[in-house]
């Protein structure tokens, strides 16, 4: 049976409370439409005292060793792990996707946290020879300071296990808005992280009005850097604001990958690796595989193979055993799919499969998959962010290199090829912050993962990750 879901409320200098003014938000469930509970609604005196946390809290962490900071994080990782099962079906009952996706998102957090704990370790300075004998120049990395965290509500674990990693591995206090519409799993991994002995202010969680608290916690003095996950829209405001107070800043954004099926590919395994990658988390990811270039001589065994995988595909409420793709998250996400498949079809696109509504209640959305579709057609340029391919042919691999680039996005790309030279062609020529060949995507921990053009900048994984939260000191001392 599934847990319970409760109320949420904030997490300020290590207590659970409501917000000042008692102000609630309800919290649907995306299977049912129906409201299961709330969260607190943080009000400006909330941020004021999370912001003196989060100073104070930035004290005692940034002087807390590496090696203590490493076992905290392995305590609140060990916890998560205890606790997967309880997270994975709060995360399923707010957010949608099937409760082993969920356990997924949960248990990949566990090996993120654990990594960047690692890492705590080696965030090594350097000495540099100095030009007089008795000198000497040290490079010491030093943390950035309080860290304002804004997440999104696809993997609301996930989101911001990456950024909670890498802010207290290299001892950052962090200040996190998490997503209202999916607060309760945010607040039980904050939970690991309290039981796990990470001091008061060192975490604290808030929610509210998105607008508002970005509004309010980046021109902070208090916020030394800025680290949002969400949409190239939202991301420029954000990232325009930050640069106005002179704070860093990391920006994971929108996408649009490209998936390209070379000449030379093994269509079984594109079909297994990219269409399943599309329907993870019914396509509410920004590495979602979306635009399919098909080579013209595999289009109609691509096709056929692409369209019997999306058919044997169970859509369902996410905590039934069998459903294989869940809800979409909120009712946003079906009125932007219905539009899709609207201007696509007026363009003169072919409707295969899908484009509609499934069911009486809940934002179910049919897995849905659009052929020969124009190029300005709005699937072709807009991301979609849900279970929708929209493909189209090619003749020569430069076309399809041109086309992969021809966006203003550069985050993840995808190509299918037996050959070296098309591989090594590939990894030259295509724009994006990540590229994956011959396989589904595999965000790992040690990996850099983030984007390049409107798709943002700065990485979330990788020792680049940690870099973002550090700041190099240069240090001379000379004998006296
Ligand atoms: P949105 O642009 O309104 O919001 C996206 C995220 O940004 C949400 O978590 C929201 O709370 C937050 N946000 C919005 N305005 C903000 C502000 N002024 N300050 C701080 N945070 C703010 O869109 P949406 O309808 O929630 O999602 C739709 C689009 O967002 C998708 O099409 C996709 O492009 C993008 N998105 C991307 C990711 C990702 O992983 N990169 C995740 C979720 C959504």
């Amino acid at each position: 049976m599934s847990p319970a879901y409760p109320d949420t409320q904030l997490l300020i200098d290590g207590q659970w409370q409501d917000a000042a003014g008692g102000k609630k938000i309800p919290v649907h469930n995306p299977a049912t439409g129906a409201v299961i509970g709330h969260v607190a609604h943080a009000s400006k005196a909330d941020l004021d005292r999370a912001l003196a946390a989060a100073a104070k809290g930035f004290a005692i962490w940034k002087h807390t060793s590496a090696h203590d900071r490493q076992a905290a994080m392995r305590r609140a990782a060990a916890l998560l792990k205890e606790r997967a099962d309880t997270i994975a079906a709060l995360l399923t009952q707010e957010q949608g996707k099937p409760l082993a996706e969920a356990k997924g998102e949960v248990l990949a957090g566990v090996g993120i946290i654990e990594w960047f704990a690692d890492e705590a370790l080696r965030l090594y300075g350097r000495i540099v020879p100095a030009r007089r004998g008795d000198v000497q120049q040290l490079v010491i990395k030093e943390p950035v300071g309080p860290v304002a965290a804004f997440t999104p509500w696809n993997f609301p674990v996930n989101q911001i296990v990456r950024k909670i990693s890498a802010a207290l591995a290299t001892g950052c206090s962090f200040l996190c808005k998490a997503p209202e519409e999916t607060p309760a799993s945010p607040a039980a991994l904050f939970q690991c992280f309290v039981d796990a002995g990470v001091p008061a202010g060192v975490i604290g969680l808030v929610y509210g009005d998105p607008h508002e608290i970005s509004s309010y916690l980046i021109p902070h003095p208090v916020i030394r850097k800025i680290t949002f996950t969400g949409s190239t829209p939202v991301g420029k405001q954000l990232a325009a604001l930050a640069g106005a107070h002179m704070k860093r800043c990391t920006m994971e954004l929108g996408g649009h990958a490209p998936v390209i099926v070379a000449e030379d590919a093994d269509v079984e395994l594109a079909v297994k690796s990219a269409g399943a990658a599309k329907l993870r988390n019914a396509g509410q990811v920004c590495i979602s595989p979306t635009r399919f270039l098909v080579h013209q001589s595999l289009q109609q065994q691509f096709t056929e193979q692409v369209v019997a995988y999306f058919a044997s595909i169970k859509v369902g409420n996410g905590l039934e055993a069998d459903s294989k793709m869940g809800p979409l998250a909120n009712p946003r996400r079906v009125t932007a799919m219905q539009s899709l498949v609207a201007n696509a079809q007026d363009k003169g696109a072919k409707l295969l499969m899908g484009g509609q509504t499934l069911g009486d209640a809940g934002n179910f959305y049919a897995p849905t998959i659009l052929a020969d579709v124009p190029l300005d057609a709005e699937v072709f340029n807009n991301e979609p962010f849900g279970p929708m391919i929209a493909m189209r042919s090619f003749d020569k691999l430069e076309e399809a290199i041109a086309e992969a680039n021809r966006l203003p996005y550069g985050l993840a790309a995808y190509a299918f090829t037996a050959s070296l030279k098309n591989a090594h062609l590939l990894s030259q020529h295509v724009e994006s912050g990540m590229l994956w060949i011959n396989q589904p995507a595999v965000a790992s921990a040690e990996m850099p993962f983030g984007g390049v053009k409107d798709s943002g900048y700065g990485s979330e994984g990788g020792t680049e990750a940690l870099e973002a939260y550090l700041i190099p000191k240069a240090v001379s001392i000379a004998m006296v």
